[in-house]
């Protein structure tokens, strides 16, 4: 096989497991999928191909100076909400607002090709949990419904460190 070809190759796994989900995933969550079908690709070529899918224009790099870079198989302009706790970036189903280019653009010194817009707060999930954990807090074993890795905890764990799943974990009823 070239280069080439193995590139493309990748790069279509990329997209494949990228356009498989709405999660918005993480460069880590893209790898662990990847792996599977290509048990050799490196974290690093990882980056390398999701940077080469942004400036093709295939998907869209989430930062927003957030820290936490995730991904978007969807490239057409859009808005997202992030929780500001777990991290999690869903869409949010508004018209994207030209009308704010048009405005902005007499401010803006240049030439103005788009916005980005992320509201922030916290997740239905996050705020289920945070009122589950007022009421837990002896030692519990949880499952994660995922893998089934388990663990202790004193609240429901938020992410498998082990399939990188989100809120995962359902509570282990013991004799
Ligand atoms: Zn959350
Ligand atoms: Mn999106």
């Amino acid at each position: 096989m070239s280069g080439f070809q193995r590139m493309t190759e990748q790069r279509r796994l990329i997209l494949e497991a990228l356009r498989s989900t709405t999660c918005h995933p993480t460069a880590d969550w893209i790898y662990e999928r990847v792996r599977e079908k290509l048990p050799h690709i490196s974290l690093g070529t990882i980056y390398r191909n999701l940077r080469t899918l942004v400036q093709m224009g295939e998907i869209m790099q989430l930062d927003y100076g957030s820290g936490q870079d995730r991904f978007d198989g969807n490239p057409e302009p859009h808005y997202h909400f992030r929780c500001c706790q777990c991290g999690a970036v869903s869409d949010v189903e508004i018209p994207y607002a030209h009308e704010f280019d048009v405005k902005a653009a007499p401010h803006c010194s240049g030439t103005i090709t788009g916005h980005r817009l992320e509201f922030v707060g916290e997740c239905n999930q996050c705020k289920t949990n945070r009122q589950e954990e007022a009421e837990v807090n002896e030692m519990a074993l949880f499952k994660c419904t995922n893998c089934g890795h388990e663990r202790e905890a004193r609240c429901k764990p938020r992410k498998c460190p082990e399939c990188q799943s989100q809120n995962s974990y359902e509570k282990v009823e013991q004799k």
